[in-house]
């Protein structure tokens, strides 16, 4: 599923984002940034060692900051390293760290003239932030940065299965009713 925002581009696609071809990818990393397991231990494999050497040099990264190192072996040139919240039942702040992790993570692809990047689902594996609304968050956020910048051309989330793929197209399709109602 795609859709327009202004001249850029939203994009769900189901996949494995180690092999996109975006300028940058995004890691849901843990805030060490000396590697983990799920989206983080593909990527570290997938890209090399000289993700992980650059990561040391960062001094870890806290909860809803993005750090960039390149993309080592990856087709991708650069990797935005984030860290989502930890869910802890809904009332601890979490969707405010996990937009926090979506805007900083824009940002950074802006900061550094990348146009194109790629998302995963953010604090929804290990983190346990459950995908109806961790998807209606992630695409708020990213729709909202959107409309306010026009230097990214495209963002696509890299759906990991077909169960996260329906969530988010799911989320999507209603927020997009809701902002045409809104016009
Ligand atoms: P977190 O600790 O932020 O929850 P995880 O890596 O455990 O991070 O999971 C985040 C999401 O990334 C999950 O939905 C998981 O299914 C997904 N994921 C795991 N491997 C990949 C991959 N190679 N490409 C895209 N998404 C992936």
């Amino acid at each position: 599923m795609k859709i327009n925002i202004g001249s850029s581009t939203l994009e769900l696609v189901q996949g494995d984002i180690t092999s996109e071809t975006t300028e940058a990818i995004v890691n849901a990393a843990n805030s060490s940034l000396l590697g983990g397991g799920g989206v983080d231990g593909a990527i570290h494999r997938a890209g090399g060692p000289t993700i992980l050497e650059e990561c040391k040099k960062l001094g870890g990264c806290p909860a809803g900051v993005a750090k960039i190192t390149t993309g080592g072996n990856l087709a991708a040139k650069y990797v935005i390293h984030t860290v989502g919240p930890i869910f802890r039942g809904g009332d601890s702040g979490e969707a405010e760290i996990l937009r926090s992790a979506y805007r900083n993570s824009l940002r950074t692809a802006s900061e550094n003239g990348i146009r194109s990047l790629s998302f995963p689902s953010i604090s929804t594996g290990a983190y346990g932030y459950p995908l109806e609304e961790a998807s209606r968050v992630a695409l708020a956020e990213v729709m909202t940065y959107l409309e306010e910048h026009s230097d990214i051309d495209l963002v696509r989330f890299i759906l990991f299965g077909k169960h996260a793929y329906e969530a988010y197209e799911k989320a999507l399709m209603s927020l997009s009713k809701e902002k045409s109602r809104k016009v």
